[in-house]
């Protein structure tokens, strides 16, 4: 089936994910779009495929004839998209031979080339955006179509392969994709997610992440009597936040700088909470950045009195590359592959986690493959059908990379 057409049928399946919900998956429309693409990988030859209680689903593809020996390799890719934005009744739109310029989207917001300067770089492709009032949701679903398509076209072409796994996950952008994921049932030795950005990229690194719930409890009194004996539960968030280096938040740190994100507070003066998420990718300086965290905290206790404020810090997941580094071949196949089809492969730290972070400490080492998508997460995100048959490619040129050793 071609590329662009398989993307299509997925894209039409809202699957926005909740933050909120306890379910699993959180939302119940992400199981419709997992049962399609169980039915998707049955129909295509697929010989084992299984959708768990989880919403998760998996195939496996034995090896063909003497490449029972090759080690097994993994593909995942995740079927929910961002509750950043609306994914409900997205409506593609297919421009060919693109001509490099601003692109009027249909609901009237302009793609421009001023605000996302590699447009120009796609021209001649054939670009597909939305009508500018929901996601695309190629963040994953263009993962998904590359690894649907790259397995039927081993099939098809009785392409030599080891044994090879495939997965795809709900929950990815609510930091549960791996919660449920069994990495021995799923048996690969290795994986490769295919959720990065354009068609040459590669990951091996993420942040370290926790995340800081403080709580604040203040002393009220009439403020026409407060003196010495006041604490204002607001004022002290303030002044914890003052405490904070000023230019390590998001706006002000990209590449690998690190960040304190105060994502949350409220209070009045008898009480406030603030919640704050703490990134690095350098362990060293994510352990710092606790321990700053800690003493901000204590040197607030020490003025204010014992117990005034209360630290509860809990780490979320650590940057991947402690893990793969381990295992030099999967960044070094990715590369060759990359390179060979005559692009330049670009590896990047992701400021963020993948399904990847938290599988590599599962015991699935699971570097990440671009999509050839942009503009994630919002009604600007695009990709090329170019983009999309590239990384397709990235995934064959590994599957037989993988085989022939
Ligand atoms: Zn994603």
């Amino acid at each position: 089936m071609d590329i662009l057409e398989r993307f299509g049928n997925y894209v039409r399946f809202e699957t926005t994910s909740d933050e909120d919900s306890t379910a699993t998956p959180s939302t119940a429309c992400q199981w419709e779009l997992a049962r399609f693409l169980e039915a998707e990988l049955k129909r295509i030859g697929v010989p084992r495929v299984e959708l768990d209680d989880y919403g998760i689903v998996y195939g496996w593809i034995p090896a063909t004839a003497g490449k029972e020996q090759c080690r097994a390799l993994g593909f995942i890719a995740h079927m929910d998209t961002s509750p950043a934005a609306s994914g409900k009744d997205v409506k593609m739109q297919i421009i060919e031979n693109y001509d490099g310029k601003d692109v009027r989207l249909a609901g009237g917001e302009v793609l421009s080339v001023r605000s996302f300067p590699h447009l120009k770089t796609l021209a001649g492709r054939t670009l597909v955006t939305t009508d500018g009032t929901t996601l695309l949701g190629a963040d994953d679903k263009a993962g998904i179509a590359e690894i649907v398509t790259a397995i039927e076209r081993i099939l098809e072409e009785n392409i030599p392969h080891g044994p090879l796994c495939i997965a795809f996950t709900p929950d990815e952008e609510v930091g549960r994709g791996a919660d449920h994921f069994n990495v021995d049932k799923f048996g690969a030795d290795f994986a490769y997610t295919v959720d990065g950005g354009p068609e040459y990229d590669l990951a091996c690194e993420t942040f370290n992440a926790a995340s800081a719930k403080i709580k604040i409890h203040g002393v009220s009194v009439h403020p026409g009597d407060a003196k010495d004996i006041m604490i204002n539960a607001g004022l002290v968030a303030c002044e914890l936040s003052a405490m904070l280096p000023p230019s390590e938040t998001p706006r002000y740190t990209d590449g690998y700088e690190g960040f304190y994100h105060l994502d949350s507070i409220s209070g009045d003066v008898s009480s406030a909470a603030m919640s704050y998420i703490i990134r690095d990718h350098s362990r060293e300086k994510f352990e710092a950045r606790k321990e700053t965290m800690k003493n901000v905290v204590a040197k607030l206790n020490q003025k204010y009195g014992e117990g005034t404020v209360t630290l509860e810090l809990c780490d979320s997941y650590y940057n991947m590359r402690e893990i793969i580094e381990k295992h030099e071949h999967l960044m070094d196949n990715a590369k060759a592959v990359i390179t060979e089809l005559g692009l330049t492969p670009q590896v990047i730290p992701v400021r963020g986690g993948t399904d990847g972070s938290r599988l590599s400490y599962m015991g699935l080492p699971c570097p990440n493959l671009g999509t050839g998508g942009y503009a994630y997460h919002g009604p600007f995100e695009h990709i090329t059908k170019e983009g999309m048959a590239l990384a397709c490619d990235v995934v064959v040129g590994l599957i037989r990379k993988y085989a022939a050793v």
